[in-house]
């Protein structure tokens, strides 16, 4: 089901200003004009302030980790929605700089999880709102993007460099190579007075002939791609954070020439999984004399996850009868 955004949905909303939850990715298609019902360039937008900021409080990280790993978090929410699977969907950039690890993933259910390695001195001297610049951040490395299917246990896995500013680059590197089509990502967080919020505004080109209606000769094609990316680019890091500013209301802004079209929004939570069970079965697996080797003097072993800061202590006795 999609919708039309100049359907009259639109018009200064107020009430749904004050009441938009913060916690979805709104995924969105251009025709081209209002006339045109053929997508021809699919969108995703999403702002998201409780989630992001209940895994960030967690974590107390510098300003600056925080901001890349809220960035990471709405990057990886956006591309979880553009990919069919049943499982996980991972975003992992390790780099040689301060920051060392960015993890952030979502599950197809839109339960994500996120966290940040860094080294402590340098990522202390990092500003927040720079805003984050990625090689500055995380120096030489690479972004993977993963999804891992649960039924099958099939993993796919692409790999790219890190060598754009910004975070979205090294995505619209891995659509380039997947798929040789154009596309054109926007990130941006910021600690505002209500917490950290976190945006992505992501674009990605329809193949001509792979739509449901007529093709487009190619220069049809890239003017209409030109055009939304000229259009694209007028978004506003202010807009995007905006948390009175409804993303219907922001898109209609952005796009209203492109005839604009949303459909289902996809929930995003802050959700562990982790589990006793899962920790229990990895401390079976890892045999005796490592879990020995693990523990402190008294035999006490604690397993904290990295993700949501929970800590499961196993006394000496717990282990032994795991055995
Ligand atoms: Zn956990």
């Amino acid at each position: 089901m999609s919708k039309s955004l100049s359907d009259g949905s639109m018009n200064d909303n107020l009430p749904q200003a004050a009441t938009e939850q913060h916690n979805f990715v709104l995924p969105f298609y251009l025709t081209g004009s209002d006339e045109e019902t053929t997508p021809r360039i699919r969108g995703r937008i999403t702002r998201l302030a409780g989630p992001v900021e209940s895994i960030l409080a967690r974590h107390n990280y510098p300003d600056a980790v925080a901001e890349m790993t809220a960035e990471a978090m709405a990057l990886a929410a956006c591309l979880s929605t553009t990919l069919k699977f049943d499982g996980v969907f991972t975003l992992q950039a390790k780099g040689d700089g301060a920051v060392k690890t960015l993890f952030a993933d979502v599950t197809n259910t839109g339960a994500m999880r996120a966290y940040a390695a860094f080294d402590d001195d340098s990522a202390q001297d990092m500003k927040q709102g720079l805003p984050a610049i990625l090689p500055k951040m995380m120096g030489g490395g690479y972004m993977a993007f993963t999804v891992d299917q649960q039924a099958t246990a099939q993993r796919y896995q692409g790999i790219v460099e890190l060598d754009g500013p910004h975070l979205g680059d090294a995505a619209v590197a891995w659509f380039k190579n997947s798929e040789q089509l154009g596309a054109s990502v926007l990130t941006a967080a910021q600690r505002t007075d209500a917490g950290w919020v976190a945006s992505a505004l992501m674009l990605q080109q329809i193949a001509a002939d792979g739509g449901t209606g007529p093709a487009l000769s190619s220069d049809e094609a890239d003017d209409l791609w030109h055009t939304a990316m000229v259009l694209q680019s007028s978004a506003e890091r202010g807009e995007l954070l905006d948390v009175n500013l409804p993303l219907e209301n922001l898109l209609y802004r952005l796009f209203n020439a492109m005839g604009p079209r949303t459909t289902e929004i996809r929930q995003i939570s802050d959700q562990c999984r982790c589990s006793s069970d899962k920790v229990e079965a990895m401390l079976l697996g890892l045999g005796e004399d490592d879990v020995r080797s693990l523990a402190d003097e008294s035999g006490k072993l604690i397993v904290d996850c990295e993700f949501c800061k929970i800590s499961r202590v196993y006394t000496e006795d717990q282990l032994a009868k795991l055995r």
